[in-house]
């Protein structure tokens, strides 16, 4: 069981009524507040100089990963400590291999393809992890690692790490052993199941493949291994293990910054939305493919939608004024017309009050029919 933050705070300064009590030298404003902090595995125990062995002790024995981790490379798999990503993020995300064999015709060209292989995700670039060669013709792996920009070992080195590997010939068989072996993990602490998981799929249908890997990701293979490349699945499963695998308490967010579409000029249209990864790609995608120039102004707002930005207060005037400031924007665009989301449609008169050199235009409700509105705009 790990220790509550109650149970952390009863070994600090604050609960004894000793020196350095609420002293902020981890940091944080008070003893307490350090203690929640800690029980969330939020901030590292050093952070307090004056912690004593015995709480040390009790933390680490309590904080021991259920599930244990393998190192391969710069990649690390397993390690998780709970069953759903509300409870605490997930730690390592899912290894997503390929197993290549160096007999194939045009291995050369293959294996540069997939290391070469790359998406753009929210504030990444996504990649897959690993090759495993099977390595008949015992071609020189060390050669192979400095031309290629991903991890790469032999089928028989694999064979010898401590992971569970378990081939995908049923579906639900997959997922009951996958779900049965982390319960047990976790909860029950059970050390026969404290391997991290590989789950090695075999169809070669692209369908197949792309829904049972989906599955798996979320419920729990730590590592995935293909014997097929095909760069349509790889773009789906790479973006879902990405979301997958951050702070569900954090949104995803995109840089403030002004992005644009299909070339635009200095007399292109100008939208704005807040920087919420999913706000943001739900607008990119529909300006990008209407195939019309513009500029997208994307305003700080600690990756909130629109409507929650602006309860916030984080879609204000003054924050659309300060970016276009920061942004350079009368610099870089003569138009002096801007869109915004027609959900804010009653801030206008302030926005009008706060940057009186642009007239602001009441945009869509929803990115799915800027397409429409954007053709009959007059611009
Ligand atoms: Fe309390 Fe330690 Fe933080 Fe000081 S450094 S406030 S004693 S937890």
């Amino acid at each position: 069981m790990e220790m509550t933050g109650l149970q952390i705070f009863k070994y600090l300064p604050a609960a004894k009524k000793t020196e350095h009590t609420n002293c902020k030298q981890c940091g944080c404003p008070t003893c307490m507040a350090f203690a929640l902090k800690l029980a969330k595995q939020n901030i590292e125990i050093e952070k307090c100089p004056y912690i004593k062995e015995e709480l040390k002790n009790l933390y680490f024995q309590n904080i021991k990963h259920p599930q244990n981790t393998v190192k391969i490379g710069s990649l690390t798999i397993g390690g998780e400590n709970v069953l759903y990503r509300h409870e605490k993020t997930f730690i390592n995300r899912t290894v997503l291999a390929i197993c290549l064999d160096c007999n194939i015709p045009d291995f050369d060209n293959e294996i540069k393809r997939i290391s070469d292989f790359e998406i753009k995700g929210v504030n990444e670039i996504l990649k897959i992890d690993l090759i495993i060669l099977k390595n008949s013709q015992k071609i020189d792996i060390n050669n192979l690692k400095d031309k290629i920009s991903i991890e790469i070992i032999s089928f028989e080195d694999y064979k010898n790490f401590e992971i569970n590997t378990f081939t995908d010939n049923d579906f639900y068989e997959t997922k009951d052993y996958l779900i049965t072996t982390r319960t047990r993990a976790i909860v029950d602490k059970d050390e026969a199941c404290s391997k991290p998981v590989c789950v090695w799929l075999k169809s070669e249908n692209l369908y197949e493949l792309t829904t049972h890997a989906s599955f798996y990701i979320c419920k729990y293979a730590n590592m995935l291994v293909f014997e097929t490349f095909e760069e349509a699945l790889f773009s789906t499963i790479l973006r879902l293990r990405q979301n997958i695998y951050t702070n569900p308490q954090k949104p995803l967010q995109v840089e403030s910054d002004l992005y644009e579409f299909n070339s635009p000029d200095r007399n292109s249209i100008i939208f704005l939305t807040t920087n919420f990864a999913l706000t943001f790609f739900a607008v990119a995608n529909e300006l990008e493919g209407v195939n019309i120039p513009s500029y997208l102004i994307v305003i700080p707002a600690d990756g909130m939608s629109v409507l929650t930005a602006w309860s916030a207060e984080k879609f204000t005037a003054n924050i659309v004024s300060k970016t276009i400031d920061k942004l350079k924007i009368r610099e870089k665009i003569n138009t002096r017309k801007i869109i915004i989301p027609g959900l804010l449609a009653h801030i206008i008169p302030e926005l009008q009050q706060a940057v009186s050199d642009f007239e602001f235009i009441v945009g869509t409700n929803e990115a799915s029919e800027i397409r429409e509105f954007i053709k009959n705009i007059n611009r």
